[in-house]
C-alpha cells in the first residue's frame, strides 16, 4: 500500500533561521518511527538547504517555482534550481498565490514545468465559499479541467491533487471540513478525474486535504474522508502538534 503523504506548508514562516533550525530538528526526529506515513516540508525557498532529504520518509518541497527555464527573470526560482537543491514536490495553484494573480493557465504551464524537471507537483483546487445551489461543484469542475490543461495521461499518475477549500484555511478544526462532506467532495474530484483521464489513471491519483487539519481532527479526517493525506499550514509550524499529527495518521 502507497504510504499516506503530509505536505507540511511553512509559508513565510519562521521568522529566523535558527527557529527554521529548531522546528526542522524537531519534526525530523518525530519522523523516524513513522511506518505509514511519508512527509514533505515545505519552507521558504532561504531554508530549503537546512533539510537533507530521506528517501520515502521526510522530502524537500518548494512553495513555487517560475514556469520557463534559466535567464534574466529577476526574483525567480526555476524548477531545475530547485530540482539541483533536492527538492521533490513543489506547491502549485495554493489560493494565497491565486489571490496574487496567478490564473489557472498559468498554473497548468507551471505544472508541466515541474513535471519536466522531475518535481511532483501538488495542485491545490478549491472553492471560496459554497452555495446551496451547489454551483460551487462546477467551479471545481472547470478548476480542475484548466489547471490540468495539457497533462497528459502518463503525466496526471506523477501529481497530488490538493483539495484546500478556500473557506477552510487558517481558520480552526472546528472551522474545517466534515469528514463526511470531505468524503462527497474526494469522490466528487475522483470522478472529475475518471472523466479526464480513466478509471486506470483516476485510482492514481492521490486526493490531499488541506484547511485548519490540526491535532484534533487529523484522525477522523484521515480515516473517514477518503484522502491519503494532508497539506498542514499553521500547525505545521508547532514541531509538537505537527509531530502528534504525524504519528495519529500514521495510526489510523
Ligand atoms: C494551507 O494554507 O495550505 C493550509 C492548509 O493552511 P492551514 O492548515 O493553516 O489552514
Amino acid at each position: 500500500m502507497a504510504k499516506k503523504i503530509i505536505i507540511a506548508n511553512w509559508k513565510m514562516n519562521p521568522e529566523s533561521i535558527s527557529e527554521a533550525k529548531k522546528l526542522l530538528q524537531l519534526v525530523k526526529k518525530g519522523t523516524s518511527r513513522l511506518k505509514k506515513t511519508m512527509v514533505v516540508i515545505a519552507p521558504p525557498f532561504q531554508y530549503l538547504h537546512l533539510l537533507n532529504p530521506i528517501k520515502n520518509r521526510i522530502l524537500l518541497g518548494a512553495q513555487d517555482g517560475f514556469i520557463g527555464g534559466t535567464g534574466a527573470f529577476t526574483g525567480e526560482i526555476s524548477f531545475s534550481m530547485l530540482k539541483s537543491m533536492s527538492v521533490s514536490h513543489v506547491i502549485l495553484g495554493h489560493s494565497e498565490r491565486r489571490a496574487m494573480g496567478e490564473t489557472n493557465e498559468l498554473i497548468s504551464k507551471k505544472i508541466l514545468s515541474a513535471l519536466k524537471n522531475g518535481i511532483t507537483p501538488i495542485v491545490c483546487i478549491g472553492e471560496s465559499h459554497r452555495d446551496s445551489q451547489g454551483s460551487y461543484l462546477a467551479f471545481i469542475d472547470e478548476q480542475i479541467r484548466m489547471t490540468l490543461a495539457g497533462l497528459s495521461k502518463k503525466d496526471a499518475t506523477k501529481i497530488l491533487i490538493a483539495y484546500e477549500p478556500v473557506w477552510a484555511i487558517g481558520k480552526t478544526k472546528d472551522e474545517a471540513m466534515s469528514s463526511e462532506k470531505l468524503h462527497e467532495m474526494s469522490l466528487f474530484i475522483h470522478k472529475i478525474l475518471v472523466g479526464m483521464y480513466g478509471r486506470e489513471i483516476a485510482k492514481d491519483v492521490p486526493i490531499i486535504y488541506g484547511g485548519s487539519v490540526e491535532l484534533g481532527n487529523a484522525g477522523n479526517l484521515i480515516k473517514n474522508g477518503n484522502v491519503v493525506g494532508f497539506l498542514i499550514g499553521h500547525a505545521s509550524l508547532k514541531a509538537k502538534e505537527f509531530v502528534d499529527i504525524l504519528k495519529d495518521t500514521d495510526n489510523s
